[in-house]
């Protein structure tokens, strides 16, 4: 059996995206800019679809900022946020120790241009407390960045509250949102959201573009210099069948939103019951409060990189934390951000469920798991001193 769980690192391009796609580069192949009936049918292409992913969550279509996907948003989002900053003497930013590394790093670089940052602690269940965001927010706060929902163990996070804190403030609310639109609702006015990051790829649509929301007013700064494209925010041509392609994929799946949520998160359950049944295992991350598709446990006793291996001889594409940190040994940031050990943070599966994921997959996943942990846990010099009692078990 083959079963893709790996949604929250990609999912498939839909059929429809890829229709559009391919429909606009052999008919709407004109460059935007140009003057000419060509360029401005791409151009009109161009702006149904920016007011398509406006309307999609609720901004205006001169909000909505073209980018090459969720980390360049993310980038020119705390870049913007910090410029503003820098132009009122605030240099001070809050996010949390759980974000994106595209959050994450451009924080560290902004540290060495004279930023403090303050990262939040995210409990034990994933979940960031909008008290704390208030607690933390001082008279020089320029921008208090939250991702809406976790990439790695899909806890979604107390938005419209954070939001309400920072507007009440009067500081700048940045939430990376890559895992979040297309699979749950979003609103930016009630939510009070002022900047917004978002990726195609996370929804069925194609890799390499996303967008910017920036509510009117944020004045963004340039990451990318040239051409007046994008309100002269972003140079360069813009890849308009990308950009279609999102717009369908991104309608389909909200128009589908109410029957997949509600047939992934029993899916979902299905699965977490599943594993919970292996001993010593725990589901990382709140139980409820998080992404419809999302399960992220850790095993005592075994590496999440070997179980990767052995499920995908067994036709299964699963994850060990987020796809940015395979390939290095350290354990996941946000595993040890909610508080959990090395040893034990070293046995990390996730795995991200799609809408046409079926019970009969669910049920050969979470044999799979069970056969594979036991013939890890066989060898395993970590699991033989548990349970010889040279060790404690932890989980
Ligand atoms: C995937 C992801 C990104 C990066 O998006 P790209 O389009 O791949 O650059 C950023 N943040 C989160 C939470 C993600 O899941």
């Amino acid at each position: 059996m083959k079963v893709y769980a790996d949604n929250a690192a990609t999912t498939r391009t839909s059929d429809a995206a890829i229709q559009a796609m391919v429909e606009c580069m052999k008919t709407d192949f004109g460059n935007p800019s140009s003057l000419y009936t060509l360029g401005q049918h791409a151009r009109e292409t161009l702006e149904k679809a920016r007011a398509d992913i406006a309307q999609a969550i609720g901004a205006l279509p001169k909000e909505i900022l073209f980018t090459s996907g969720g980390s360049e948003a993310d980038n020119q989002a705390l870049r913007s946020a910090a410029d503003i900053g820098r132009r009122q003497g605030k240099m001070h930013i809050i996010s949390t120790a759980f974000e994106h590394h595209a959050v994450l790093h451009t924080l560290e670089a902004l540290k060495k241009e004279g930023f403090e940052v303050t990262l939040l602690d995210v409990h034990e269940n994933g979940v960031v407390s909008a008290r704390e965001v208030e607690n933390a927010i001082r008279e020089d706060t320029c921008l208090v960045s939250v991702m809406y929902a976790n990439n790695e163990i899909g806890t979604i996070q107390p938005i419209a509250e954070i939001g309400e804190v920072c507007r009440a403030h009067g500081v700048l609310f940045h939430t990376d949102a890559v895992q979040a639109v297309g699979h749950v609702r979003i609103d930016v006015g009630t939510e009070k959201i002022d900047m917004l990051s978002a990726s195609a790829h996370k929804f069925h649509g194609p890799k390499g573009i996303g967008f910017l929301y920036a509510r009117k007013g944020v004045r963004l700064s340039n990451l990318i210099h040239g051409g007046a494209q994008e309100r002269g925010k972003r140079a360069g041509t813009e890849n308009v069948a990308a950009i279609v392609g999102m717009a369908v994929a991104l309608q389909d799946a909200l128009a589908a939103l109410d029957g997949n949520t509600r047939h992934i998160t029993e899916m979902r359950d299905r699965l977490i019951r599943g594993l919970e049944s292996i001993p010593h295992s725990a589901l990382n991350g709140d139980r409820t409060q998080r992404l419809p598709g999302n399960v992220n446990f850790c095993f005592e006793g075994i590496e999440g990189e070997s179980l990767l291996l052995l499920l995908d001889q067994k036709g299964i594409s699963a994850s060990s934390g987020s796809a940015c940190t395979s390939g290095s040994l350290d354990p996941s940031h946000v595993l040890l951000a909610i508080g959990r050990v090395h040893d034990v943070a070293h046995g990390s599966l996730r795995l991200s469920l799609g809408e046409d994921i079926t019970e009969e997959q669910v049920d050969y996943m979470v044999d799979s798991v069970r056969e594979t942990v036991e013939y890890l846990r066989s060898f395993s010099p970590v699991w033989r001193d548990l349970m010889t009692g040279k060790a404690q078990f932890i989980l």
